[in-house]
C-alpha cells in the first residue's frame, strides 16, 4: 500500500509558501557531560525544535551540533546510527512512543532485540532490571500502556530510552502531563539516574519550577531565541532579562525573589513567520526602550558564565565571531 509522503515538520507548515519560519535562531549552548541543561520557554519559543535538532529529527540551515565532539549532522550514515543510539528521546506523552497493544516488558524486548540482545530469555531478564531501575513495579511487567498509570506509563518509556545505553537524554516535557505529587517522583527519578549511569541531559520544559532543581544551567528561550543563561542559582537570584524576570515573577510557589508581584509576561507570543523589529521581546517587555524596537540586542557576557540578550544590559559581547558578522 502506498501512502502520500506528506512532511510533517509542524512548524514549517504555518507559513505561507515561500515564507521562512525560523523556529530557532543563533542559539549557542553547550552541555557538559554528567550535567544538566534546562530550556525553558513557552509554548512556541522554539526548545521542542531545538530538542529535535539535538535527535536530527530536524535538519538546521545553518549552524552545527556536536557531540562529544563530533559533528552529528557531516557524520557518516553508519556513525550517525551510532549516535542516534547515543541520544535518546523522553517526550510528555508516552502513548506517542509506546505501542498500546504490547506489554510492557514486550515493548522493552523489542528495544534489546533490535540492540542486539540475542535470547528471548535474556531480553526479559533485561527488561525487568531495567524496569526495577526506573521504580516500575515488577508485577505490572505483562500490563499494556493503556493499563498503567499517567507515572507507570513515563516510567516505562525511560526504561525503553535507557535499554539502548544512552549518555545524554533530551526530555521534552517529561512532566508536564503528570500530576504534582508524581510529577516529584518521576523527577527524582531523572536525579538518580543522572547519578547512577552519569547521564546528561538537555531537560525542556515551560516550568521553572520543574529544571529549578534538576539543572546546572538553565537556557531561557522566545521566540527562538535565547534570550538568557546562567547557572540556575545565580538565574533565579538575579535575573537579568526582563522575560527571565517574568517568569520567575510567574512561578510565585519558587519563593525565591522577594519582590513585590507583579503581573506575568502580557500578551501573546508573536508570529515568528514575522518577528518583531530590534527585540523580538519588546512588543511585551515593560522595559521596553526606544532601541529596543530598532537594534537587535547582542548576546553578551555580563558576568562569567552567563549570557543575556537584553540591552537593558552590559558586558562583552558573548560569541564574539557572530558579532563580527552582525547577526549571525
Ligand atoms: Fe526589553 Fe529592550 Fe531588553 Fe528587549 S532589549 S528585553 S525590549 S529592555
Ligand atoms: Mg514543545
Amino acid at each position: 500500500k502506498h501512502f502520500p509522503v506528506r512532511r510533517a515538520a509542524g512548524l514549517r507548515l504555518r507559513g505561507e509558501p515561500g515564507q521562512v519560519l525560523r523556529a530557532v535562531e543563533g542559539v549557542t549552548l553547550e552541555v557538559r557531560r554528567g550535567q544538566t541543561l534546562g530550556v525553558v520557554g513557552e509554548t512556541g519559543s522554539g526548545k521542542s525544535t531545538l530538542g529535535r535538532l539535538l535527535l536530527r529529527l530536524e535538519q538546521p540551515t545553518a549552524g552545527e551540533v556536536y557531540f562529544e565532539g563530533e559533528n552529528i549532522f557531516t557524520a557518516s550514515r553508519g556513525r550517525s546510527m551510532q549516535l542516534r543510539e547515543r541520544i535518546q528521546i523522553i517526550l510528555q506523552d508516552p502513548y506517542s512512543t509506546l505501542n498500546p497493544y504490547r506489554s510492557v516488558g514486550v515493548s522493552i524486548a523489542e528495544v534489546l532485540a533490535v540492540h542486539g540482545t540475542s535470547s528471548g530469555a535474556e531480553r526479559r531478564a533485561e527488561a525487568e532490571s531495567l524496569l526495577a531501575r526506573v521504580g516500575f513495579p515488577a508485577d505490572l511487567i505483562d500490563q499494556r500502556p493503556g493499563q498503567l498509570s499517567g507515572g507507570g506509563r513515563q516510567r516505562v518509556s525511560i526504561a525503553r530510552a535507557l535499554a539502548v545505553k544512552p549518555r545524554l537524554i533530551v526530555a521534552d516535557e517529561p512532566v508536564s502531563a503528570l500530576d504534582v505529587s508524581v510529577q516529584a517522583q518521576v523527577l527524582n527519578l531523572f536525579e538518580q539516574l543522572r547519578r547512577d549511569l552519569g547521564l546528561t541531559y538537555v531537560f525542556i520544559t515551560h516550568d521553572l519550577a520543574v529544571v529549578h532543581r534538576l539543572s546546572e544551567r538553565i537556557a531561557v528561550m522566545y521566540l527562538g531565541r535565547v534570550v538568557e543563561e546562567a547557572p540556575t542559582a545565580e538565574l533565579f537570584r538575579r535575573p537579568l532579562h526582563p522575560y527571565t524576570k517574568a517568569l520567575l515573577d510567574a512561578a510565585p510557589e519558587l519563593h525565591l525573589r522577594k519582590t513585590s508581584r507583579q503581573p506575568a509576561v502580557g500578551g501573546d507570543m508573536p508570529n515568528p513567520i514575522s518577528p518583531p523589529s530590534g527585540c523580538v521581546f519588546h512588543p511585551r517587555c515593560p522595559q521596553a526602550m526606544d532601541v529596543c524596537r530598532r537594534e537587535v540586542p547582542l548576546t553578551i557576557r555580563p558576568a562569567a558564565f552567563r549570557t543575556v540578550a537584553c540591552h537593558l544590559n552590559t558586558g562583552p559581547p558573548a560569541y564574539p565571531a557572530q558579532a563580527a558578522a552582525g547577526e549571525a
